[in-house]
């Protein structure tokens, strides 16, 4: 058998600098004409909290339809390397790979197919367009607008008798620590001292995380 010990029943992945180079919220901005990259940053590092500027962000954006699609196709187009091979390879050994993320649930949903993960593993907060494809609110209630809204989320993603690992790079993937068994800070798009230095694990490469992730017992696949 190829796989020998399942270290991990699921695997989380945080989306933006995580599993795509980009973040997202920023990108919209960007094709709205505003920026809100400072608000989105400092959040990140954790100086401010997500619910102080979620809302914000938003209703200075507005995204539309439009806008979410392009972004959907920049979240595809900047996916990490060798993310895509490596979910992959879980989903093969029988670990469930989720996505889990304060991002726009119709803006991930191309990155989450590109990633072969179902949309039911893709958990996200959802924005209302009206018929015209314009912006009319986002989803107040997800728990993914607040600071501690991933380990809420991550609590009940426990799976009943395996074990759970969380990789992201953000200060609100730090918070879900006490909820899962193994959390890495992934370093390869943006490096946070707090975040990196509250981690389980380090990993900078989808190569540093493959033995994290899937055991030392596995068969050789070629990822580069
Ligand atoms: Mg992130």
């Amino acid at each position: 058998m190829a796989y020998r010990s399942l270290k991990f029943a699921r695997v989380v992945f945080d989306a933006d600098s995580t599993l795509s180079r980009i973040e997202g919220i920023d990108e919209l901005a960007r094709l709205r004409g505003v920026d809100v990259s400072g608000l989105t940053e400092r959040a990140m590092r954790g100086e401010i909290p997500l619910e102080s500027v979620f809302g914000a962000r938003l209703m200075r954006v507005r995204p539309d339809a439009a806008m979410l699609a392009k972004v959907g196709a920049l979240y595809v187009r900047g996916a990490v390397r060798g993310a895509r091979s490596l979910l992959s390879d879980l989903s093969h050994a029988g670990v469930e790979p989720w996505i889990v993320s304060g991002g726009l649930r119709p803006a991930l949903l191309p990155l989450a197919r590109a990633m072969g993960i179902p949309g039911h593993r893709l958990i996200a907060v959802d924005v209302e367009l009206d018929g015209r494809g314009k912006f009319v609110g986002f989803d107040e209630s997800s728990p993914l607008t607040r600071a501690d809204g991933k380990l809420e989320i991550l609590r009940g993603l426990r799976p009943r008798g395996g074990k759970l690992a969380f990789v992201g790079d953000g200060a609100t993937d730090l918070a879900a620590k006490p909820a899962v068994d193994l959390f890495i800070a992934f370093t390869g798009v943006a490096a946070r001292p707090a975040v990196i230095a509250g981690a389980h694990r380090v990993a900078s490469t989808y190569s540093e995380l493959r033995p994290l992730l899937l055991g030392s017992n596995r068969s050789v696949h070629k990822t580069q």
